[in-house]
């Protein structure tokens, strides 16, 4: 019988196994003395192996304990990262449950230091006798399972939500896919040519979106924007509140005949102004759904300014109407991923200058001046330099460089015998080299350095402009073409707190460090994918976006129950005095305060870390596994004088 707390409690049989590890221990650790039985009075069986974790190693350990009716067992050998799972599945293969073993880390924490005069054998002594006198103090942890669902929810219908969503409802999962747009497509349905292959961006695009849009596995829910998640992994519970359909999806012929009556006309935000837009109509020109929607903004109707409607009478296919009420629909799922993407800072206010965006709209054929490059006042282009600007974040650099390089040679094909300069170092844009080979058989000058948008000033003949940099030179162009730069989508600070998905310094959405899990963040079921994560191109988008699909595959499969993380820790309401202070320590966002002011740790959001507790002033928390006495039994073990006996 042993003692704790003063209360006699039975003494467990403990095995005691350490593992040689191969040629890897036994160096410095003098073995003999160590693993000898007489060493150990705490161990009923004390045995050593080559390679506990090979098949014969995991067999004996297994027979050991069936035949020796062990309770306990101890491992002096590698690290717990490594093995501790391994070991765990030989415990419950054997009947005995798997948080009944204890690891010490022998290998890296003694053998590894070096050969120390004896001292690596003390050291390893040490913390052979804290895991024994741990382990007595452990108990049995038993592992909940709650139902899931395996449907997903994905939020933003650019090419990342696109991918992910096909790939899940190809292998016939439910997703519900959230657009706060009229159409899909995001950034890229704005594009006309893409690098590095030079495809037109619509010719993959709009089988993408048709096939999204088809797919009878896929609810698309256009003009929406999600509300609240709540609920973990598995159980999530999400509110979507979408925009009043005044145009009936399934009526509209997108025959354009409303936006002819509209009489409200604005610059077209999709165009960065290039072109204008009426309140009603297609987002853009052959846009998807083929289908008209009503900017409640601009929007006369919607917005008080008196207008009758005259799009109502217009439409020949009475689809019109604006007593509609917006939808509110709660969703259910097991895993969300969050596809929000970027948007591009706006360039300076220069006639004569314009964003990247504007000139992928120019070089349209669909886009508002037909393919056509022009100047302020009319006329082609005859010298274009194409730059990023100064105050460009530097995580833009090589998505700058490459979409800049793509839009010279565009320039090239368009504007016969125009000059082009090309700043910024474009020459070192990744996967660009046939097309700045190109460009130089062109007589395309390139150079360092950005332009400083506070020196672009309209002259009588087009633009002055200065490079910065070392080599910095001033300069005109009857065209700039500039890079402003990139951030994150406008919505995404409030979507980040609901899901306690963190954010960069920048405010992109975080993925989790782990690299098993890309995509993966530190909410398990939530993923972030494409832009939403940082500038990048569309390669990485789409592998983004198939990644986070195949893990939810692979992890949340219908019918299956969640297994919730055994070693979750649990708030002592008595003891919790309210103060929070675990909610944000919580690394994981696994704690709530509830309704009485009291803090709960969510199960199945919580991954054992223990930061809560260790943060608690009131030690109002407890972690199975890390409780006070299995965690100062190990420390008396630790610092026990050779030969000392247990006292627990
Ligand atoms: C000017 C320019 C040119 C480029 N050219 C190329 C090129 O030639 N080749 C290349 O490989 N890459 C290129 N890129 C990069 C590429 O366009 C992007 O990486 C890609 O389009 C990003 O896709 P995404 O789905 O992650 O994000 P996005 O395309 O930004 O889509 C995000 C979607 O989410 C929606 N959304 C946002 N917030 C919410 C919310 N809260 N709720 C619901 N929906 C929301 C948005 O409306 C949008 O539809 C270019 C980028 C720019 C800026």
């Amino acid at each position: 019988m042993s003692e704790q707390h003063g209360k006699p409690t039975p003494s467990p049989r403990i095995g005691l196994f350490f593992c040689e590890c191969g040629p890897n221990m036994g160096n410095a650790i003098r073995l003999d003395d160590l693993a000898a039985q007489e060493a150990w009075p705490e161990a009923a069986v004390v045995q050593r192996h080559a390679f506990l974790c090979a098949p014969d190693g995991k067999a004996k350990l297994a027979e050991q304990v069936r035949t020796q009716g062990l309770d306990r067992v101890v491992i002096g050998g590698c690290s717990p990262h490594e093995h501790e799972a391994t070991f765990r599945q030989v415990l419950a293969d054997a009947g005995l449950n798997p948080f009944l073993l204890q690891m010490t880390n022998l290998r890296e924490q003694c053998e590894w230091q070096g050969d120390d005069d004896g001292q690596a054998t003390v050291r390893a002594r040490g913390l052979v006798r804290g895991a024994l006198w741990r382990a007595a103090q452990q108990e049995a942890v038993e592992t909940r399972t709650v139902e899931a669902s395996a449907d997903v929810v994905v939020i933003g219908g650019g090419m990342a939500g696109l991918s992910a969503a096909l790939t899940l409802a190809q292998k016939n999962r439910r997703v519900a896919l959230v657009e706060r747009s009229a159409a899909l497509g995001g950034l890229l349905a704005r594009l006309d040519e893409v690098f590095p292959s030079m495809k037109c961006a619509s010719c993959f695009l709009e089988p993408a979106i048709n096939q999204v849009l088809d797919h009878p596995q896929i609810d698309v829910l256009r003009e929406s924007r999600v509300v609240s998640v709540k609920g973990f992994h598995g159980q999530f519970t999400v509110e979507v509140e979408s925009a009043a359909p005044a145009v009936d999806p399934s009526r509209c012929m997108g025959a354009g005949e409303c936006a002819a009556a509209c009489p409200v006309s604005f610059p077209d935000p999709l165009d960065e102004g290039v072109g204008q837009r009426k309140a009603i109509g297609m987002a853009y020109s052959g846009s998807l759904p083929h289908v008209s929607h009503v900017d409640p903004v601009h929007c006369g109707r919607c917005n008080g300014a008196g207008c009758d409607g005259p799009c109502v009478q217009a439409c020949p296919m009475n689809a019109i109407d604006f007593q509609r009420a917006p939808v509110n629909r709660t969703l259910t799922c097991g895993a969300v991923v969050v596809a929000t993407g970027m948007e591009t800072l706006p360039v300076p206010a220069v006639p004569g200058v314009i964003s990247c965006v504007q000139l992928e709209r120019m070089l349209h054929p669909q886009g508002p001046t037909s393919g056509k490059v022009t100047v302020p006042g009319g006329g082609v282009p005859r010298r274009v330099v194409l730059a990023p600007s100064s105050e460009m974040p530097a995580r833009d650099t090589d998505l700058a460089r490459r979409e800049l390089t793509k839009l010279a040679v565009r320039l090239l094909d368009v504007c016969e015998g125009v000059e082009l300069q090309l700043a910024g170092d474009c020459h070192q844009a990744t996967l660009a080299a046939p097309m700045i080979e190109q460009l130089r058989a062109a007589g395309v000058a390139f150079s360092s350095g950005a332009l400083d948008p506070a020196t672009l000033v309209p002259t009588d003949n087009g633009v002055s402009y200065r490079r910065a940099g070392k080599l910095a030179s001033t300069g005109t162009a009857d065209l700039v073409v500039l890079w402003t730069g990139t951030r994150p989508s406008s919505t995404v600070g409030e979507l980040a707190r609901d899901l306690h998905v963190r954010t960069t310094a920048e405010g992109f959405l975080e993925a989790d460090v782990d690299l098993l899990v890309p995509t993966g963040t530190r909410v398990p079921g939530i993923y972030v994918v494409g832009a939403a994560l940082g500038p990048r191109p569309l390669g990485d988008v789409v592998r983004d976006g198939t990644a986070a699909a195949g893990r939810i595959l692979s992890t949340r499969l219908p019918g299956e129950r969640l297994e919730l993380e055994p070693l979750a820790a649990r708030v002592i309401p008595e003891r919790c005095g309210a103060c929070g202070v675990c909610v944000t320590a919580c690394p994981y966002g696994a704690i709530r305060t509830l309704a009485d002011g009291k803090c709960r740790v969510e199960p199945a959001h919580c991954r054992g870390c223990g930061t809560c507790a260790a943060a608690c002033p009131s030690l109002a928390i407890a972690c199975p596994q890390f409780e006070y006495r299995q965690v100062s039994a190990e420390i008396s073990g630790l610092l026990a004088m050779e030969g000392t006996t247990r006292s627990h």
